[in-house]
């Protein structure tokens, strides 16, 4: 472990070191460094980012043999580098890897529930936990206990012990399956695991632990959670976000919620009461074009923009009234539907006829609808249908 800087000293963000072996792979450089400041992927954290000899680093990773290699875009040449870690993400992942560790221990100490998954991205960090359902009760229970932890500030302690050691250790939450020594890490007297990751110094630099939501996953649940400057940054957006709310509705934090559903409630009554209107206009239209017919075909353009379901409505309240073919058109569409005692298939001429007028379409017998490339194209095709049906 003595090559391993980022175990010796986690805060380290430059080192200069040497060398070892530097090979080309399929227009990359594999390099093996004498020491590293980087870690490797593992354990649920993704590996570090930064620079060796102002060369990006754009992976690292431990092999079998237990060798760590970070891929560059460029040779960085023999000799002594200077390697400079991206501590933003770094301490990111520390922040997030020592708050799971938190997260878990108060789970497993308060409510016996095993932590069965860890994941850690730039995007999110996620927890699964061992349990088919996690109450908001239990959750928010859980989650203050952990911020209490983090203002406690205690210390996170790492060491190794022996295989034989690891039975007797009185905190320990899993027992490793290994032979050799192994790395712990403690959170002062109050938890322990076998762990290869990164980690704060104390818990009070995770800051807040904000869990931001829950989804079950095979009889698990998984927790999305945030911390320190993340937390910080979504409480911030949803702040804004409330302020916002707040200010369009006049009112305060605390009683937006209920203003916007008031509102829904509102509009769904204002739906309800405008679908009644409706359906009174066109039962009043559809009384003065029944009274207008003079044949057997009625029909009927409506505005342009109106919509489909008006002339659905127009169509059944006219048919409601007698026995016609109503041809109802909004914009370049017409709609056809019949309930005359007759073999007229609307669907058969919209297939055997529309096309001659450019129109495109379909059916069955008693309702069909056709698009035209033009109105006028439109106003042919209907105009044609009403001499046919008529003489
Ligand atoms: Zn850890």
């Amino acid at each position: 472990m003595q090559n391993r800087q980022y175990y010796l000293h986690p805060y380290q963000t430059e080192y200069s070191t040497e060398v070892i072996t530097s090979n080309g792979v399929e227009g990359q450089y594999h390099v093996v460094l004498a020491n590293t400041v980087f870690y490797p992927e593992g354990g649920g954290q993704p590996a570090d980012r930064g620079l060796i000899n102002d060369i990006p680093v754009l992976h690292v990773y431990e092999t079998a043999d237990q060798q760590i290699v970070h891929i560059l875009p460029q040779d960085p040449g023999q000799g002594e580098v200077l390697c400079r870690l991206d501590w933003q993400r770094r301490f990111y992942h520390m922040q997030h890897h020592t708050g799971q560790h938190l997260l878990s221990a108060v789970f497993y100490r308060k409510y016996n529930v095993q932590t069965m998954g860890f994941h850690l991205s730039e995007q999110y960090a996620t927890l699964d936990l061992d349990i088919a359902v996690l109450t908001p009760e239990l959750l928010t229970a859980a989650e203050q206990e952990v911020n209490r932890l983090v203002q406690q500030n205690l210390p996170v302690k790492i060491y190794f012990i022996s295989a034989a050691e690891c039975q007797q250790h009185a905190l320990l939450r899993k027992q490793p399956q290994v032979d050799s020594d192994i790395r712990i890490v403690e959170i002062d007297n109050y938890d322990a695991v076998p762990c290869c990751g990164t980690h704060v110094a104390n818990t009070g630099e995770i800051g807040l632990i904000k869990v931001i939501k829950t989804e079950k996953v095979r009889g698990m649940t998984r927790l999305y959670y945030r911390c320190g400057q993340e937390a910080y940054r979504d409480y911030q957006f949803k702040h804004d976000l409330v302020t916002n709310l707040a200010n369009i509705f006049s009112s305060s934090d605390q009683e937006v919620l209920d203003r916007v559903m008031a509102e829904l409630e509102r509009k769904s009554e204002l739906e309800r009461e405008l679908k009644n209107v409706k359906q009174q206009l066109f039962r009043y239209e559809a009384n003065g074009l029944v009274a207008q017919a003079k044949g057997r075909v009625i029909i009927h353009y409506l505005d342009a923009d109106a919509d489909i379901d008006s002339a659905q409505i127009l169509i059944k309240e006219i048919l409601a009234l007698g026995h016609f073919l109503v041809l109802v058109s909004v914009g370049n569409r017409v709609f056809l539907s019949h309930n005359l005692e007759d073999d007229l298939d609307c669907g058969a001429l919209v297939k055997t006829h529309a096309s001659e007028y450019g129109g495109r379409g379909g059916g069955k017998k008693d309702f069909a609808q056709v698009f035209f490339p033009s109105h006028d194209l439109l106003q042919q095709f209907v105009s044609s249908v009403e001499t046919g049906v008529e003489k």
